[in-house]
């Protein structure tokens, strides 16, 4: 989908959303308030986001504020020490907040993996915590 792992800086830097004339995603640098096309937001490659002079975002991964919040869930999980089962849920809800569709969450983690059964609030929380 995108080239994060081929680029030598991983350093990360939040952009400010924003939409151009036709309403397609852009990107605002905080610093220096410059302003991307759209090809950065597919490629995620610094090259395509022109900053201003010595801004010390040029060279960094734009990231919107939502990839940040699944990156931080992904370590607090993580570190928690979390196991296969609820893993995979992390997964999904991931999937989920990045395609918006939060149901696909709710849906995976209140219906039992083998009978398909629709759980309650309560079986759920015993099976996730
Ligand atoms: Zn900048």
């Amino acid at each position: 989908m995108n080239n994060i792992n081929n680029l030598k800086n991983t350093e990360m830097y939040e952009v400010i959303n924003m939409k151009n004339k036709f309403g397609e995603l852009i990107y605002k640098c905080p610093i220096c308030n410059s302003v991307s096309g759209t090809y950065i937001v597919k490629s995620r490659d610094p090259k395509y986001f022109t900053h201003i002079y010595n801004c010390p975002n040029s060279d960094k991964i734009p990231m919107e504020k939502n990839q940040k919040i699944n990156e931080t869930l992904n370590k607090s999980f993580k570190y928690k020490g979390l196991d296969d089962l609820n893993n995979k849920s992390l997964n999904i809800l991931n999937k989920s907040i990045e395609s918006g569709l939060i149901e696909n969450y709710v849906e995976h983690v209140f219906t039992d993996k083998d009978t398909k059964r629709r759980l309650s609030y309560s079986e759920m929380r015993e099976l996730y915590g």
